[in-house]
């Protein structure tokens, strides 16, 4: 994914551009996620926050994620689609890759918060698992 990413929620409100590489792609099966898309998990990017510009309005909210910290997340206040979030404090975002305008070139690395998967969900079983974040530094 070399290509510039653009994308947008679904009414057209919102809509986004970056011209950063990827920090990693994931399948985050994590409860938040789950309850942010309504589904088992949220296939999302890591991108330098600051090399990501968007124009109308999104809604921020924060909730505690399990590091102790706030996690925020933002969606369009007049579709509900949820496009992003982060991590207080941290300058990477968390993109879904479902709201990219071609979200057909995402490969996924891991599954991260297997942890919290549903035991109904299925798996790529070529892709590593982890039960929650992946070590970090490489
Ligand atoms: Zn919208
Ligand atoms: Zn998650």
């Amino acid at each position: 994914m070399s290509k510039k990413i653009e994308g947008g929620c679904l009414c057209g409100a919102v809509r986004y551009e970056s011209d950063a590489e990827p920090l990693f792609a994931v399948n985050c099966h994590c409860r938040h996620c789950q309850m942010t898309s309504g589904s088992t998990h949220i296939p999302g990017i890591g991108l330098p926050a600051a090399a990501f510009s968007h124009t109308g309005d999104v809604t921020w909210y924060k909730i505690q994620n399990d590091r102790g910290g706030q996690s925020m997340r933002a969606f369009c206040p007049t579709c509900g689609t949820p496009i992003m979030g982060q991590i207080e404090g941290e300058e990477i975002l968390f993109l879904h890759v479902i709201t990219l305008d071609d979200p057909g070139g995402f490969a996924p690395q891991m599954d991260i918060f297997e942890s919290s998967a549903q035991p109904w969900d299925r798996f790529d079983d070529t892709l590593p698992r982890f039960a929650k974040m992946p070590p970090m530094g490489e």
